[in-house]
């Protein structure tokens, strides 16, 4: 199953590619991504002053394209939504496995709904760019369970101070669909604290638990996750692996002659975003045996907070 958490670029860029070429692969996203007044108002949006969202719309029109031609329908998350329960084959017994959405909630679905309404280009106004972090409150946490473990991959989920959103919302879904803890964390919003909420650690979590981060590098320095007081906090939960370095300042020495030129032919040259690595977790189901863990570079653990 291929899941889009959220319709930002960093998590769906080249989805339709892969929804494309995994032809027997079933695709889920948030209720609101596929429908009529969402890709109306992406259409809208990318044309004009705010440009910005043509590649994402290239990427749904190629994720419904492909959903189409071999008769394939998406499956819509929500709270609490068994998206797909199997039996391990060779053990019916104690095998059985379940992937379920624990969000978005009624009511941030609701209101993103209603922010689509409003955003909606009006006659002789200006069109504003959507707010993202009601974006991140839509996106799709995850509980994966695998037999005799559990895995939880939080997306961009953030906490809300209402009840029925955000992270307190996915608390009280897991509650209700009496969730086990899991051992592995797919660590919610690049790190940040916007997505810390100390009960996903009490209540949905093993003690030191895997935690992986995936940087997010293309924001300014200050303002790039996760920061070092976030790697610190989430050193003190469990192990920590990054899927990529977070990007240093330095950046690459030319010689001065090339450096010359392009400054006289006015070009501007900005580094490309940092090589991603990978972590691989394996495991056999029903043992006593731990998590396999295997890094490929530049993904890297943290062992001590960088100081
Ligand atoms: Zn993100």
């Amino acid at each position: 199953m291929i899941v889009a958490t959220h319709w930002h670029d960093d998590h769906i860029r080249g989805l339709g590619r892969l929804v494309e070429v995994c032809k027997s692969a079933k695709f889920c996203c948030a209720k609101t991504l596929l429908n009529v007044e969402f890709i109306a108002f992406v259409t809208q949006m990318a044309t004009g002053s705010v440009a910005t969202h043509g590649a994402k719309l290239r990427e749904f029109s190629k994720i419904f394209k492909a959903l189409q031609q071999n008769g394939r329908t998406a499956k819509y998350a929500s709270g609490s939504r068994i998206l797909m329960s199997w039996l391990l084959a060779d053990n019916e017994k104690n095998g059985s496995c379940r992937l379920l959405s624990l969000s978005p909630s009624d009511r941030d679905f609701e209101l993103f709904t209603q922010m689509i309404v409003d955003m909606q280009p009006k006659p002789n106004s200006p069109k504003r760019s959507a707010s993202s972090r009601n974006e991140n409150l839509n996106s799709v946490v995850l509980h994966l369970s695998l037999a005799d473990c559990s895995i939880l991959l939080g997306a961009d989920m953030e906490v809300h101070h209402e009840q029925e959103r955000g992270w307190n919302s996915v608390l009280t879904e897991a509650a209700n669909s009496t969730v086990t803890p899991s051992s592995i964390y797919k660590v919610a919003h690049h790190g940040s604290v916007t997505g810390h909420h100390e009960e996903i650690w009490s209540a949905l979590l093993h003690p030191r638990p895997i935690c992986l981060v995936t940087p997010f590098n293309r924001l300014p320095e200050s303002k790039k996750l996760p920061t070092e007081v976030d790697i610190d906090r989430l050193l003190g939960k469990g192990r920590l692996i990054l899927t990529s370095p977070r990007s240093s300042k330095k950046s690459k020495q030319r010689d001065p002659a090339v450096v010359r030129s392009l400054r006289e032919s006015q070009i501007v040259i900005r580094e490309l975003t940092s090589a991603i690595g990978m972590t691989r977790l394996r495991r056999k189901a029903n043992s006593v045996q731990h998590w396999n863990l295997e890094i490929f570079p530049p993904a890297q653990e943290l062992i001590s907070s960088p100081k």
